[in-house]
């Protein structure tokens, strides 16, 4: 049963005025989009590619990425689907291309940055991308992620239209790419912050320290000024930023996105009716004065409280 079947039981994401939030969800098979039907969701705003990858010794063909990326986009039945090209390296290497000899793999050849050491990687997979859009009709988004300067989202823009993608964006998870961000809109179509690796490269911790999560929270108000720097650049560019981090999934942090102004929210399918409630809970003007308060606010903890002293009782 394809997704748009569903659409009489969805309805989409917006504040309680009616100032539309996508909720997309995020994936990493096909089966996991074909599982949505029960999720009702708008779209998928982050397929991670890279689980394709995973746990293999050669790169999957051509032919056979562009039979999975056919099937996510025929799930969907014609809803946005963004993909991300493989994110490899770090904390997600992969055999047959990761290099072993980095001393900081997370500052390393990780994510877009293949590009440098195996371009046929990225060539396969948006022309797979280009075979799956053919063969369906429907035409994905396509974003490179651990982008940091304009002149990588300018080259990955030109390859993916070289590749005929209509649709070439950049995940911001990188602050220069946040402070940057008006000059990085000016050469792609849009962008979708990851805020995990945004928080881990903001606030200098490794994502996988379980001993620093206060660090990495994503309420620090630092990590929120690049938040809002990227929404700004996106609300001036008149194109989509959203956010596909894990603190999309949270339904008060979805308040404050909201009301910084970001467009679209992606997260595990799971989280999707929460945050539907929570936005319809409150008006835009509610989530821009959330917004203002996590940002004024110090600590992350005192943003939180500030915020949550706004918050509907019921969410
Ligand atoms: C992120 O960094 O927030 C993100 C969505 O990408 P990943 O978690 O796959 O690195
Ligand atoms: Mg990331």
């Amino acid at each position: 049963q394809a997704l748009h079947d569903l659409e009489k039981d969805r309805s989409d994401g917006a504040t309680s005025d009616g100032h539309p939030v996508q909720l997309l969800a995020n994936i990493g098979t096909a089966e996991d989009a074909e599982r949505l039907t029960e999720a009702a969701v708008e779209g998928v705003g982050l397929f991670r590619t890279e689980v394709l990858f995973l746990g293999r010794t050669t790169a999957p063909t051509r032919q056979e990425q562009a039979e999975v990326y056919a099937r996510v986009l025929t799930a969907l039945g014609g809803r946005k689907v963004v993909v991300r090209t493989l994110d490899a390296g770090a904390d997600k290497p992969l055999a047959f291309v990761t290099r072993t000899d980095e001393e900081n793999p997370a500052l390393g050849v990780r994510g877009y940055r293949l590009v440098r050491t195996a371009k046929e990687l990225m060539a396969d997979q948006l022309a797979a991308l280009a075979a799956a859009q053919e063969a369906t009709g429907v035409q994905p988004w396509v974003m490179a992620p651990m982008i940091a300067t304009v002149d990588e989202a300018a080259e990955f823009a030109a390859m993916a239209r070289e590749a005929g993608i209509a649709k070439a964006g950049v995940m911001v998870e990188v602050p220069s790419a946040a402070l940057r961000a008006r000059d990085i809109l000016a050469e792609v179509d849009f962008v979708s912050m990851g805020t995990n690796d945004l928080a881990q490269y903001t606030m200098a911790s490794d994502r996988l320290l379980g001993s620093l999560v206060d660090l990495l929270d994503p309420w620090q108000p630092a990590v929120l000024d690049l938040v809002a720097a990227v929404a700004r650049g996106g609300r001036e560019a008149e194109k989509s930023a959203g956010v596909c981090g894990e603190s999309a999934s949270d339904p008060l942090m979805a308040l404050v996105l909201t009301g910084l102004g970001v467009t679209s929210l992606s997260m595990s399918p799971a989280a999707v009716p929460a945050v539907r409630f929570s936005l319809a809970r409150h008006s835009l003007e509610r989530c821009q004065k959330m917004a203002a308060a996590a940002l004024a606010a110090p600590t992350a903890a005192k943003g939180r409280a500030a915020v949550l002293a706004l918050c509907d009782p019921q969410v």
